[in-house]
């Protein structure tokens, strides 16, 4: 079980993770977009960092809505609203949860890359954080099937994420800015699947974090 605490302290630890790697993740749009990815995360998690206070005390489908409608309403462009239906899609296959199963962990993976998928247009292969969230769902689904708890079934994401971020250094974009540069994008990785693979990478780190504690 992971509590309403858990998700908090994750999301801080992401927006940390997000801080410590924005130029990072600015370098890497640099390349194939249009320089600004890692300023949007920056900016988009502080403003939810600063929201939290607000719905402490709620249950976790009420912080993760309310995340995702404030990275709608401060971050611009495709990543922000983006990442947004990820958090609000999330938030809402978590109706009055205040503790998560692995299971839950999951439904809450699925319907985010859900709400990615139908908001984006995008498949995989096309070169988008798709590419590390959608072997990211798989991978856990194939823990929890296996009845594995919620650290095995976010190392397990992370894990597959961090490859997908990496298949896509070759792809071809077909979506998005990078879309814009044809066989130019081909050889560099997208900053919005390296930015998916922190995302879940933060998050098993911070169960590993939150079970020694
Ligand atoms: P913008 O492209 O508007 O500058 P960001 O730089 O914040 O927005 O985010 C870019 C990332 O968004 C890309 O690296 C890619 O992963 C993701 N992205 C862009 N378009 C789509 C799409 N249609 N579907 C899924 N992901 C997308
Ligand atoms: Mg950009």
């Amino acid at each position: 079980m992971t509590t309403r605490d858990g998700v908090l302290t994750w999301l801080q630890n992401f927006r940390q993770v997000l801080a410590e790697n924005k130029d990072y993740l600015t370098a890497l749009d640099s390349a194939i977009g249009d320089a600004d990815h890692g300023i949007n995360m920056d900016r988009g998690f502080g403003a939810v960092l600063a929201k939290l206070p607000t719905v402490a005390e709620s249950d976790i489908s009420n912080i993760l809505k309310t995340a995702g409608m404030t990275l709608v309403s401060t971050v611009g462009g495709a990543g922000g609203p983006l990442y947004g239906t990820f958090f609000m899609r999330a938030g809402a296959a978590l109706a009055n949860k205040t503790e998560l199963t692995a299971a839950d962990v999951l439904a809450a993976l699925d319907a985010g890359l859900a709400g990615v998928l139908q908001r984006g247009k995008a498949t995989t292969g096309e070169k988008t954080m798709v590419d590390a969230l959608t072997p990211a769902r798989d991978a856990m689904r194939q823990v929890v099937e296996a009845n594995g708890d919620i650290g095995a079934a976010l190392h397990a994401a992370a894990a597959a994420a961090e490859q997908g971020m990496k298949a896509t250094i070759p792809m071809l974009a077909t979506k998005g800015r990078a879309s814009y540069l044809g066989e130019r994008s081909i050889g560099h990785q997208d900053p919005g699947a390296t930015s998916s693979y922190l995302m879940l990478k933060s998050a098993a780190d911070t169960w590993d974090s939150l079970q020694q504690g």
